[in-house]
């Protein structure tokens, strides 16, 4: 093995302990979390929504015009985290402590973060 490999090896070990959160669970972390899914990687990854369901907005003028029902054009979030590895957590932040990396949830318990992404 040379020492390039070790570096590389040494760096996989470190990610897989970081601890990520993604906070709102819209558009652009959908695919985040889809596309981390494919990548199985052994981090600690969690998704916060104030919502289980996500609206596919394209969909939301069909669903005011009452072409589509509310399943048609709602990404169900908890079953795509499950499908995904990744932790699902209901709930709406309502602090943040950068000096500490953790976001505060609605219910008072803090969650503790080394990458914190926030649409
Ligand atoms: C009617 C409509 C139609 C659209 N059609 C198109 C289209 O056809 N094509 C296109 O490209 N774009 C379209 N857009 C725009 C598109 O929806 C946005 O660009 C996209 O949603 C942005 O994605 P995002 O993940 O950054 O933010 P959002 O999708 O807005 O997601 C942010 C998430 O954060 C959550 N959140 C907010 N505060 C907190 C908190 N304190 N704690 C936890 N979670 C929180 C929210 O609940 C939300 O789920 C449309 C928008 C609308 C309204």
């Amino acid at each position: 093995m040379n020492a390039k490999n070790n570096g590389m090896s040494t760096r996989m070990k470190a990610n897989a302990q970081k601890r990520v959160v993604l906070l709102g669970g819209g558009h652009a972390h959908v695919e985040v979390v889809r596309r981390l899914g494919r990548l199985a990687l052994s981090a600690q990854i969690t998704l916060v929504s104030p919502s289980r369901y996500a609206p596919y907005s394209g969909m939301l003028p069909g669903y005011i015009a009452g072409e589509y029902a509310f399943e048609d054009f709602n990404i169900d979030l908890q079953a795509l985290c499950q499908r995904s590895g990744i932790a699902f957590r209901e709930g709406l932040a309502t602090g943040l402590d950068p000096d500490a990396y953790r976001v505060q949830l609605e219910d008072g318990s803090w969650l503790d973060y080394d990458i914190l992404s926030s649409t």
